[in-house]
């Protein structure tokens, strides 16, 4: 009797072991191109400044969400707890990067320079040394970040605008010129700008999307139910540091932000074309109509709406794939019309936005069947 209760509590044991296992929800968004599509925070706190958790929480926070990349960046200039914590915003890097590195999460040395607006709050990742960035002015702030090669780029534009509406001062066209705002936040948190969008096509300014989170991540975020955060897609030639600075310097990013994709045509049809799946051949002879299977592969909704078809064809103006579902999508042609061996039928998806108030342009192929 003794071993059966010795037996049943090293089960229960080992069955709590099981339970207690973290697991990685993994982000479905394809690697395009070449590259690989690096799932990056690159904006968040820890008690090191004014955020509310210990920087090993921020590692397995983004473990378990699925992130591949993250920067903390505590403020330069502004750490409350510092009667508490010690006053060296280093050491979360230093405190982060072994549980990083055991994890297979890039840890990116970064800092939050922290202004007044104009300029307001500045990124700057990539850095070497954190004491040189709290100069007397935002110049020498900046410039010290960039004597380091830092990767710049400007947070929450719209933070103390009227209606966040953001505004674009000469001291953002100075520091531009400069080559010291490369990017900008698009997205900071739960806030999307849109204006911010626009500049960032007109003047090139690489597209980043961030959480910023200072408490835990699942008080802001409802985690278990499928919100995320918002993340930053980096095009990166491989999983390493270097390739995230070249692909951030070289403008290859999109933005994952509620159910949206904010990013170039380019990338997003190639989002696009990895993740829907469909049998291109089955096509209806005139006078005749076939069904096809379209299967969302992905974590985001598509939401379809027709821009061009063929005349002589009929087919759904408006539709949504969920992610991770299918729907049956019927084509049907005249009985006088005169088809091409192959053709496309054109979309525009509502939620990949190309610029703030455009779709991307995506194109479902069909090849006539052979028979
Ligand atoms: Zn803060
Ligand atoms: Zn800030």
């Amino acid at each position: 009797m003794k071993k059966v209760i010795l037996l049943f509590i090293c089960f229960l044991l080992l069955s709590f072991v099981v339970i207690a296992q973290q697991q990685r929800h993994e982000i479905t968004i394809p690697d395009i191109l070449e590259y690989k599509t690096l799932k990056c925070d690159l904006h968040m706190h820890t008690v090191f400044s004014d955020g509310l958790v210990w920087p090993t929480v921020r590692v397995d926070e983004a473990w378990r969400e699925g992130l591949d990349a993250i920067a903390i960046t505590e403020h330069v200039e502004y750490q409350p707890w510092k009667e508490d914590v010690q006053n060296d915003i280093s050491r979360s890097y230093a405190i982060a990067k072994p549980l990083a590195d055991a994890k297979g999460i890039l840890l990116i040395k970064g800092a939050e320079i922290t202004r007044a607006m104009p300029p307001g709050h500045f990124n700057a990742l990539f850095i070497t040394d954190w004491d040189v960035l709290n100069g007397p002015t935002y110049k020498e702030a900046l410039q010290a970040a960039k004597d380091q090669d830092a990767y710049i780029f400007w947070n929450h534009p719209g933070w103390q605008q009227k209606d966040e509406i953001p505004i674009w001062y000469k001291e953002h066209s100075e520091l531009y010129h400069q080559g010291k705002m490369q990017g900008i936040e698009i997205v900071n948190e739960r806030s999307y700008y849109p204006l911010a969008y626009q500049w960032a096509i007109d003047s090139n300014l690489t597209l980043i999307g961030n959480s910023d989170i200072h408490a835990p991540m699942d008080y802001d975020f409802d985690i278990r139910r499928g919100d995320h955060r918002a993340i930053t897609l980096v095009f990166a030639k491989e999983k390493t540091l270097e390739s995230v600075k070249e692909a951030l310097e070289t403008g290859r990013t999109a933005v994952y932000y509620e159910d949206m994709l904010l990013g170039k045509q380019e990338y997003l049809e190639a989002i696009f074309k990895k993740s829907l799946f469909y049998d291109h051949d089955l096509i209806p002879s005139p006078g005749e109509s076939a069904t096809v299977k379209l299967y969302n592969h992905s974590d985001l909704p598509m939401r379809f709406s027709l821009t061009q078809k063929p005349e002589g064809v009929k087919c759904p103006a408006d539709f949504k794939i969920d992610p991770h579902c299918s729907v049956l999508y019927k084509i049907s042609v005249d009985k006088d019309a005169e088809l091409p061996e192959e053709f496309f039928i054109s979309y525009s998806i509502g939620n990949f936005l190309t610029a703030p108030d455009k779709g991307c342009e995506v194109k479902l192929v069909f090849k006539r069947r052979n028979n």
